[in-house]
């Protein structure tokens, strides 16, 4: 799943989009084949031209997502885009408390889990962003946090909602700063969410679990083969076709 941020404009939209498809066509097949899902989440003013860019190319391997949505079905909220709005433009996904949300713009968790059961109410799928920060990591008090962030949803939402739900583990350390965790580091913290959804419901494994921070493709292979990490929230590298593809790529080593 790529996360374009607060990046674009018109002509590189629809050049990325281009050079996606022209590039891509091993993942188109393999996506074909049900191998990989692959999600593209531009700013919320470059959707609609997504969108349509997708919907011209025949059975596209890409599906659309957003970056943030509303918790409310419509109204006085200025400035905000409901999940109704996402699914009528085309979107599948959306992203769900983002580290930058949290740090940047004060989201906290009750917040992020009404956005979480909004979306999944919608037919949209969550996911949701869940990491400690460098302090809480040296602290040692990383599981700590992530099972605050997860039972804060847990606590409101059914479970039985992670079954389409997405959980993306991103250290916030790790977030645009080229540190990447090990594969170690990340396979310990997915191990542990697997582990706290499975004290809930026996869904456990069947839950997507993806890892975002500084993943490239010099670095996906690693990370991508250990077993409770299954598949990546790239940012930066998602600007990118080259890099992009070949971190799908490294998705489907072993599928
Ligand atoms: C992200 O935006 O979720 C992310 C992981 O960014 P980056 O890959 O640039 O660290």
């Amino acid at each position: 799943m790529g996360n374009w941020k607060m990046n674009g404009s018109n002509s590189m939209v629809k050049n990325l989009i281009k050079e996606l498809f022209n590039e891509g066509e091993d993942i188109q097949r393999a996506s074909q084949k049900n191998l990989i899902d692959c999600v593209v989440c531009p700013p919320f003013v470059y959707l609609q031209q997504v969108a349509e860019l997708l919907n011209q190319k025949k059975d596209s391997f890409l599906q659309l997502g957003a970056q943030n949505v509303y918790c409310e079905s419509e109204g006085a909220y200025t400035g905000e885009t409901s999940a109704s709005m996402l699914q009528d433009v085309g979107c599948r996904y959306v992203i769900i408390g983002h580290s930058e949300r949290r740090q940047i713009f004060g989201e906290e968790n009750d917040l992020i889990a009404r956005k979480f059961i909004k979306a999944y109410d919608t037919r949209l799928i969550p996911v949701l962003c869940v990491g400690e920060t460098r302090e809480e990591r040296e602290s040692g008090s990383t599981f700590d946090i992530v099972r605050q962030q997860l039972q804060a949803v847990m606590d409101l939402a059914p479970i039985q909602y992670f079954e389409r739900a997405i959980i993306a583990y991103e250290p916030v350390w790790a977030i645009g700063t080229g540190l990447t965790a090990t594969p170690e580091q990340a396979e310990e913290v997915h191990g542990y969410i697997r582990g706290l959804v499975t004290e809930y419901h026996d869904i456990a494994s069947q839950v997507r679990i993806l890892y975002g921070g500084s993943v490239k493709a010099n670095n996906a292979a690693d990370l991508f083969s250990k077993p409770n990490i299954d598949g990546g929230l790239i940012g930066g590298a998602s600007l990118n076709s080259k890099e992009f593809l070949s971190i799908c790529r490294a998705a489907l080593v072993g599928v």
